[in-house]
């Protein structure tokens, strides 16, 4: 087992040599901390830098994001995706600003019942930016526990998650933060889970794993279950104003958001019956694009309508659709499929 306090020394060390530069690690706003941690969910750190600034500058306090509109909200995280992060952290924030006089609070069970806050966001933030003793368990920190211990327990499993919080408890007593941002930036820049650098590793000493060979059969992960695919249909209907026919959308992904009319491939055209129209459309697709979730794979063939429309106002519009300019696009949130899309109208 491991020489717990020279691991710690060691691998703290070695952070703070070497951990990259973030504009979320210069601030001890929870406010902020918590936002790069939202943000952070499946999506790349050079990603987010960018989405991060913008965020802060149009919402730069609690009082700020907590008045704005849903909308505008996800305007500014149009592209990042898994929008319910979004809204949920704008929720959330609403309650601190109503229920918790503007403050993030440094109490980890009140914390964890704001929405949207799980296991792994409540101990990031608690731990970082309050320096509460809660250790961090992402995708990371399962890896590189799992070799350091040479642990061949499915990290799939929510018992295998309690086991290594539990394990790791001891070494965030003291300097929380910390060491959860060291465990998981060696996660992320040496120990990683393909052309791991062992070599290099400030812990190299304690790593069981290395120590017996077994670094790239870890962590151990059952198989992923197959995402399922959907077959949707995008029908484009313009008129002669350079007018785009736009829909938003009332289900549950990507709810709220903007999409030229998409229906699942079996009910076709159904667009006419919602329309009341007889528009045709071109046989074959124009357009073809894949868009993955994370449980869910979209297969979208794009159609359009073989004439533009000259008496737009003939057609009587249900009230979650509208005719957008196409010179007007950034006034509203489009998921990336449907940005993909918009950037081929414009080509054609
Ligand atoms: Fe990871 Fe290799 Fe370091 Fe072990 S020695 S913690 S496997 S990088």
């Amino acid at each position: 087992m491991l020489n717990e306090p020279k691991f710690k020394k060691n691998l703290v060390d070695w952070f703070n040599k070497n951990q990259r530069e973030m504009p979320w690690r210069e601030t001890s706003n929870p406010y902020y901390i918590w936002l790069s941690e939202v943000m952070l969910q499946q999506t790349q750190v050079k990603t987010v830098i960018d989405y991060y600034h913008k965020f802060i500058d149009r919402f730069p306090t609690i009082a700020d994001l907590s008045n704005a509109q849903e909308d505008e909200v996800l305007k500014y995280w149009e592209g990042l995706g898994y929008y319910s992060r979004a809204r949920n952290f704008h929720t959330a924030i609403q309650d601190v600003h109503h229920n918790f006089d503007g403050e993030v609070p440094n109490h980890p069970e009140t914390f964890g019942k704001l929405k949207g806050v799980g296991p792994y966001t409540q101990a990031a933030v608690m731990s970082i930016a309050f320096d509460l003793p809660l250790a961090t368990v992402d995708g990371n920190v399962f890896r590189v526990w799992s070799r350091l211990n040479n642990d061949t327990r499915d990290i799939k499993l929510q018992s295998t998650r309690k086991a290594f919080e539990k394990e790791l408890q001891s070494y965030v007593e003291s300097d929380a933060g910390t060491f959860n941002q060291a465990m998981m930036e060696l996660g992320a820049l040496v120990c990683t889970p393909k052309n791991t650098l062992c070599m290099f590793c400030p812990v190299q000493e304690h790593c069981e794993a290395f120590l017996n060979g077994t670094v790239e059969t870890l962590p151990v992960k059952t198989a992923k279950v197959k995402k399922k695919h959907i077959k949707q249909h995008v029908y484009i209907i313009k008129t002669q104003d350079n007018e785009v026919l736009i829909e938003k959308r009332m289900q549950k992904l990507l709810n709220n958001m903007w999409e030229f009319p998409m229906y699942e491939a079996e009910a076709e055209h159904q667009i006419n019956s919602i329309l009341n129209t007889n528009i045709q459309f071109s046989e074959q697709p124009a357009y073809k694009l894949k868009h993955q979730f994370t449980h869910l794979t979209w297969d979208i063939e794009v159609y359009l309508a073989d004439q533009v429309i000259n008496n737009k106002d003939e057609i009587s519009l249900p009230n979650n659709m509208k005719w957008m300019n196409l010179d007007e696009k950034e006034d509203y949130n489009f998921p990336v499929s449907m940005t993909k899309i918009y950037k081929f109208l414009l080509s054609h």
